[in-house]
Formats: C-alpha cells, sequence, structure tokens
C-alpha cells in the first residue's frame, strides 16, 4: 500500500527567476520568496514552498516560464482512497 502524504511542490533554485507567477496564482498563498536572502546562479532569489498547505492544484506548474523549475507532487490514486474515503486501496 503506497504511504499517505500530502501534496507538495519543490522549486529548483537554480531555475527560478524570481517572476512570482506562481505566487499570484497560488490561491492558499503557500509559495513565498526564501528567507535566507540568498540567491541562485543566475542571480534570483529564489521562491519556496513554505511547507504545508499545498492542494496540489498544479496552477504554479501551469504558470512558471521556466521549464522544470516547480515539481508538483500530488496524492497517488491509491492515498486519495485512504485520505478521502478511509477504504484501503484496491
Ligand atoms: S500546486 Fe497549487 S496550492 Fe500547491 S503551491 Fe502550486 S498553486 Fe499553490
Ligand atoms: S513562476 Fe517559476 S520562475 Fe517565476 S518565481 Fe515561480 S518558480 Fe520562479
Amino acid at each position: 500500500m503506497a504511504e499517505y502524504t500530502q501534496p507538495r511542490v519543490e522549486i529548483v533554485p537554480n531555475l527560478c527567476k524570481a517572476c512570482q507567477r506562481c505566487v499570484d496564482v497560488c490561491k492558499p498563498g503557500v509559495i513565498e520568496t526564501n528567507l535566507e536572502n540568498a540567491f541562485n546562479e543566475l542571480g534570483y532569489q529564489w521562491l519556496v514552498y513554505k511547507g504545508e498547505g499545498c492542494t496540489g492544484c498544479g496552477a504554479c506548474f501551469y504558470a512558471c516560464p521556466e521549464p522544470g523549475a516547480i515539481i508538483v507532487f500530488k496524492r497517488t490514486k491509491a492515498e486519495e482512497d485512504v485520505a478521502g474515503n478511509g477504504k484501503a486501496p484496491k
């Protein structure tokens, strides 16, 4: 049985150009500028996931103009079954 996980995103620091489009489309507001005041190889202060609250909607992925910069992890079907109705996945 697949292990239960929450949806989440990862932003690849060196691919992010800090355009903020992902922030604009994220309804729960769970993406922010990195708080370490750090800059990537391209000179941008990349963005990060706050660590909780992502719904896995994918809006940030589609809004991001940089290929590969955002990775969205959704629940698997088996995980949805466990989370949604408590039944064991088939
Ligand atoms: S997948 Fe949706 S909720 Fe999660 S960070 Fe992206 S826009 Fe926000
Ligand atoms: S949309 Fe992409 S490039 Fe722009 S800030 Fe978000 S992750 Fe970075």
